[in-house]
């Protein structure tokens, strides 16, 4: 499989808490490579858009509020296979659900409060790829 490239957040929970080092130490030394990266604070407006396929359900409101509670670190990640491989490193949504090593299992305090996102599929990384960063950011 040729190189491919995902969007990753680490989203406000894990900066709060200074976890976002340690996150990045594991995103590395997985073998993806870090082809972009920025510390920003979204607009509770681009956090709707970014999250408008769960606009109907009931956590809508709940997330994009946490989601702009502090600033995120937006990264492109880029290896073979990287968008199902980023999932697989973050770990189950619901970090009680998560698998033993993954971020979210090591670092979530609860099921929204989550500590990372990923895409969830090719069509998903390029949509968010280009909501967060430009052309000649990678
Ligand atoms: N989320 C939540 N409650 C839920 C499901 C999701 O608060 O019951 C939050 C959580 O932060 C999750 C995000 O909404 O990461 C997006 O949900 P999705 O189902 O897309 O999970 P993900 O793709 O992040 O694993
Ligand atoms: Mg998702």
């Amino acid at each position: 499989m040729s190189k491919q490239r995902t969007l990753g957040l680490i989203k406000p929970d894990a900066l709060e808490r200074g976890k976002q080092g340690a996150i990045i130490d594991r995103i590395l030394s997985k073998g993806f490579k870090i082809v972009a990266m920025k510390q920003i604070r979204l607009t509770k407006a681009q956090a709707e858009t970014f999250y408008a396929e769960h606009a109907a359900r009931p956590f809508f409101g709940s997330l994009t509020g946490y989601m702009v509670s502090g600033q995120i670190v937006a990264m492109v990640l880029e290896k073979e296979n990287a968008i199902a491989d980023w999932r697989t490193l973050m770990g189950a949504t619901n970090p009680e659900k998560a698998d033993a090593g993954t971020i979210r299992k090591d670092f979530a305090v609860d099921m929204e409060k989550n500590s990372v996102h990923g895409s969830d599929s090719e069509t998903s990384a390029a949509r968010e790829v280009p909501f967060f960063f430009s052309a000649l950011e990678y």
